[in-house]
């Protein structure tokens, strides 16, 4: 039987819970599960950072085997950042570790009385005393904790930003974050420094033989597969050197320009291969795309971190305009450390750059920091404000929508958001199936929410022409329902869905082998249950008063033309066009709200009496 762990805070109370049977039908894992239960048991207009929001952390039914990468774990809750659901992918070890200790989803309910972390080992829970960690970086609390539970011990923490309720504070494994929407806020909110697992390795398969023969097969598929050997050698920054001269989407200067001097020769994948000294992964997939990097020489000097990520060398050098590698280096290891959304991070600095631009924000307001463009001093000063919520740090860490409000004077049109959700690095004029995705998500700017893998490519299910007007509602809706699919196991994006290694078909054969239900080797029926859990997850929204008002970009791409770079000119023109056509396909109303026809078909009828009142 598959099982929850329930983790009462409040009570001091933890429980094992059988999933029903009804639920592992419907619903798959993972992302399903956590769809269902958040639904179920998070009420409408609750405060994300008070006691009655709950922590979802979740692992598919492969974690910890030995098919490949499929032990990334996912935190789901509702946002203090956005308002809305959100759900963030973590990497790591952790996620093996949680199915071997017996659970494929944790709810983490209530708040304790003082600072704490859960201890599990041996089926035994514990939740014990963080007084010792509580405001200590990642390292120096996982360190302390793997000094007293010991090697085999495994964990998830949060941060000192966290514990300040930065609105967008990450979970983190190691040096991997699950970073989006603030699910280490919550965590921190609760009175929760982290999770802790010793546990020794199984498998717990229904069809070991058929498995086998399935990895074997997926083994191949990923090594023969283009695309293989480059991400291995060089990681998801390779991105930098292909987005930038190919389609111009790399955002500078706060999303005015397409390109930017020295680039990629600085911020690209060879000067950052030029300092990686070891490659590392999460368990069990032999991509390895996390990189050690040292700083090789000037103030920071010998400094050994893992990253950046292509989001994190994007963040602390476009939006500012430093092309300086170390400074990346830099910044990514204080957000590591200190617990912070290297994407809301970067993005809130070159908000501020901006604004300081403009005469909106002067040294009176950053402690007489010059935020000059290419600068990376006054950006790394800020890293530290933003952590320590120290002067216009305090503002920034509210995120852009909450700062600019605050700030007046008009800041609301340089912050760029998308429901409340900092824009990651890839400017949507330039690449608009991107941006309508950011716009209909549930979650907001999260490029990985349904990546348009189509306008660099990939045919299926048709190609797109990144710069197409209108038309591409119906590839839009596919990526989010086929990203919807893949995390029902937590298949990592990488192999799967960007490079296209193996496919829902072979994922759904995985699915069967494991979990011995013959059904989910359907690649139409994974499709059916992401599409379900799509409009769950949209409905959660709805009943919070979310609706078509909220499916928007911000206006800066609708009104001002990309400067520079191989797309300059462009601009997002009918948006409008591609959400009506989206929503048609979806069986929503006008107003974004889903159907009862809609609820219905795809068996959750029962949320009809919550949104009804939202249509129009
Ligand atoms: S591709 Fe990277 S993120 Fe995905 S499972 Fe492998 S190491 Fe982890």
């Amino acid at each position: 039987m598959r099982r929850l762990l329930r983790v009462n805070l409040s009570k001091g109370i933890t429980k094992e819970e059988d999933i029903p049977q009804k639920i592992q039908n419907d619903f798959v894992g993972a992302r399903g599960f956590c769809a269902r239960y958040l639904y179920d048991e998070v009420k409408p207009n609750i405060d994300p950072l008070g006691s009655q929001n709950k922590l979802f952390l979740t692992v598919g039914p492969m974690a910890g085997t030995s098919a490949q990468a499929f032990s990334k774990w996912i935190a789901v809750t509702k946002s203090p950042l956005t308002n809305t659901y959100t759900r963030s992918v973590g990497g790591g070890d952790f996620g093996a570790w949680m199915k071997w200790a017996g659970f494929e989803l944790m709810i983490i309910e209530g708040k304790t009385a003082k600072p704490s972390y859960l201890f599990i080992k041996d089926g035994k829970y514990e939740i014990m005393d963080a007084a010792p960690i509580w405001g200590k970086t990642t390292s120096e609390t996982q360190g302390y904790l793997k000094k007293v539970h010991g090697p085999k011990a495994r964990m998830v923490c949060v941060g000192p930003a966290a514990e300040k309720l930065v609105r967008f504070g990450p979970i983190i494994s190691g040096e991997r974050a699950a970073g989006r929407g603030g699910t280490g806020t919550v965590m921190a909110s609760k009175n929760l420094k982290a999770v802790v697992i010793v546990a020794d390795r199984k498998e717990d398969i229904a069809n070991p033989a058929e498995f086998k023969k399935l990895v074997q097969e997926q083994v191949k598929a990923m090594k023969a597969g283009l695309g293989y050997g480059v991400f291995k050698e060089y990681g998801t920054v390779q991105g930098l050197d292909y987005f930038y001269p190919v389609f111009g989407s790399i955002p500078m200067k706060n999303w005015r320009y397409g390109e930017l001097p020295n680039w990629p020769e600085n911020i690209g994948m060879w000067p950052f291969s030029k300092i990686t000294i070891d490659h590392v992964g999460c368990y069990a997939c032999s991509l390895k795309c996390g990189k050690i990097r040292q700083v090789p020489n000037g103030p920071y000097k010998g400094l050994t971190v893992e990253g950046p990520q292509f989001e994190g060398a994007w963040v602390f050098s476009g939006p500012t305009g430093c092309t300086d590698t170390n400074a990346t280096l830099v910044c990514n290891h204080i957000c590591a450390e200190q617990g912070l959304d290297v994407i809301s991070t970067g993005n809130s600095i070159g908000f501020a750059y901006e604004l300081f631009e403009k005469g909106i924000l002067t040294t009176k307001d950053t402690d007489g920091l010059v935020l000059k463009y290419g600068d990376p001093e006054p950006m790394i000063a800020l890293v530290k404000k933003i952590a320590a919520r120290e002067g216009l740090g305090d503002i920034l860490a509210e995120g852009v929508k909450r700062a600019s409000e605050r700030i007046g004077k008009s800041a609301e049109q340089y912050a760029m958001h998308v429901k409340g959700l900092e824009t990651p690095g890839y400017d949507p004029r330039a690449r608009k199936a991107m941006g309508l995705n950011w716009a209909l998500s549930n979650m907001g700017a999260n490029h990985n929410f349904g990546w348009p893998q189509q306008e660099i490519g990939d045919p299926k299910p048709r190609l797109l022409d990144p710069t197409q007007d209108e038309g591409q509602g119906d590839v839009i809706k596919w990526n989010h329902d086929s990203t919807a699919a893949l995390e029902l196991s937590v298949a990592c994006i990488f192999p799967s869905h960007h490079l296209q290694l193996y496919d829902h078909e072979l994922i759904g054969k995985l699915l069967a082998a494991t979990t011995g239900v013959p059904e989910f080797a359907s690649v139409d029926y994974q499709f059916l249950v992401g599409e379900k859990v799509y409009n769950l997850e949209r409905c959660f929204n709805v009943r919070d008063g979310f609706s078509r008002k909220d499916d928007k970009l911000p206006r800066r791409f609708l009104t001002e033309p990309l400067k520079g770079g191989v797309r300059d000119g462009e601009v997002i023109r009918t948006p409008d066009k591609i959400i009506d056509q989206y929503y048609q396909l979806r069986g929503w109303d006008s107003n974004g709200i889903p159907s009862r026809e809609t609820l219905v078909r795809l068996g959750i009828g029962e949320v009809d009496k919550d949104i009804a009142k939202f249509r129009k």
